[in-house]
């Protein structure tokens, strides 16, 4: 097993207590002036001339009426798909667990098929003597457990047993992220990090474009979809590149062997392009494409002939189209992760988000 080191002269992430995260959000929503209604269920969602009706469950079951509505359930839900927005199409299980450790102070992150295949699985130390120990997968129950059985035979973890929570994570936007007098924001369209699958920088990144976007509808007095449509051109063009990029990116890692995942520490280590990362002026945990940009030029790693054929022939594949359309999405068809990585000579489809051709001369 090999494993390698990169540091930051600064703190590039924290660990944040989600739940002291909502509450801090939803008090300041409040203090705007936001009314908070909790122990409430939507369960369907009407939309014509005049307004918009939420049928909840709760409250009565009074339905409760508005100009629009924001959907940021969280993934999966049925309401983008009953609000006409369509359906994620890709998909995989996150799978945590909190661990007594002792003394972890750095994160960890685990590579490898046999620990979590096409993604990889952390170990993140959260207080003293705590950590949380997670990966993705299409199939994490089996692997969470063997990893933390492999935590604590090295000693890491205190106890393998641990109360184990599981959640799907979008990994594709939605078809569409509007429509008359409805927009939705967050993981609820497929607003993730494809490298990670993390979804707060960017939900949050979302939610103020959407905001905006609502707001300018809003003194308009026109909440129709087409008023709506520059919500989707907003975050498509913050984030459009960042998710091609970071899908290709995941994309190629998911096909990679483990001999091949060893050939590349061993260059980045002998390279030194782990301090080098480390030392990026625009290093940063939420912008991913700066680093595979940078990690992709770099001579050591050229040198590594097998990445070659990989953009040349996605290059091959149609590119995702430029505008609002959603990325790499394959029209109604939900998918899991791939949980087994094949060779490139077996003619795979291309990755989540192929790379558009922009990019292929510079990674080449
Ligand atoms: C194991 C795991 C680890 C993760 N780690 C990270 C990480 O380190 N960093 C990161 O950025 N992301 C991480 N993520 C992803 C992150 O949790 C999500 O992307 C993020 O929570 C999405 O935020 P959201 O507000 O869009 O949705 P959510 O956080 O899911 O919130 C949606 C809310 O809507 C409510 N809701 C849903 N349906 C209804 C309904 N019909 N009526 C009323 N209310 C409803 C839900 O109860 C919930 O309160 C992780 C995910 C998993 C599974």
């Amino acid at each position: 097993m090999k494993s390698l080191r990169a540091a930051a002269p600064q703190p590039i992430a924290y660990v944040v207590d989600r739940r002291a995260l909502d509450q801090a959000l939803a008090r300041h929503a409040q203090e705007k002036g936001a009314e908070l209604r909790v122990g409430m269920g939507v369960k369907g969602l009407e939309v014509d001339g005049h307004g918009a009706t939420v049928r909840v469950e709760g409250n009565g079951h009074h339905p409760l009426c508005a100009q629009a509505v924001v959907l940021a359930t969280g993934f999966p839900s049925p309401l983008p798909a009953l609000a006409g927005l369509g359906e994620v199409s890709r998909w995989g299980i996150g799978a945590q667990a909190e661990v007594p450790v002792n003394g972890l102070e750095e994160t960890e992150v685990y590579l490898g098929q046999g620990i979590a295949p096409g993604f990889f699985a952390w170990l993140v130390p959260t207080a003293p003597g705590h950590a949380l120990a997670g990966l993705i997968s299409s199939r994490p129950g089996p692997y969470l457990q063997s990893f933390l059985k492999d935590l604590h035979r090295q000693g890491k973890v205190k106890s393998a047993q641990a109360p184990l929570c599981f959640r799907r994570i979008a990994f594709s936007p939605l078809p569409r992220t509007y429509g008359d007098r409805v927009v939705a924001v967050g993981e609820a369209a497929g607003q993730v990090k494809a490298t990670t699958g993390g979804g707060i920088f960017y939900g949050l990144l979302c939610a103020e474009e959407a905001a905006m976007a609502l707001h300018r509808a809003l003194s308009r007095g026109d909440l129709s979809a087409r008023s709506l449509s520059s919500y989707e051109r907003a975050w498509q063009s913050r984030l459009g590149p960042e998710m091609r990029m970071g899908g290709w990116a995941r994309g190629l890692y998911a096909r990679l062997s483990d001999r091949r995942i060893d050939e590349v520490f061993s260059l980045v280590q002998s390279s030194g392009l782990a301090d080098a990362v480390g030392t990026m002026q625009d290093l940063s945990f939420d912008w991913h494409s700066p680093v595979i940009r940078h990690a992709l030029k770099q001579q050591a790693l050229r040198g590594l002939k097998w990445l070659l054929p990989v953009p040349l022939r996605l290059s091959r594949s149609p590119s995702p189209p430029r505008s609002l359309s959603p990325l790499g999405r394959e029209r109604g068809k939900k998918d899991y992760l791939g949980d087994t990585p094949r060779p490139p000579s077996e003619g795979v489809k291309p990755p989540l988000n192929s790379p558009k051709d922009e990019f292929r001369d510079e990674l080449l």
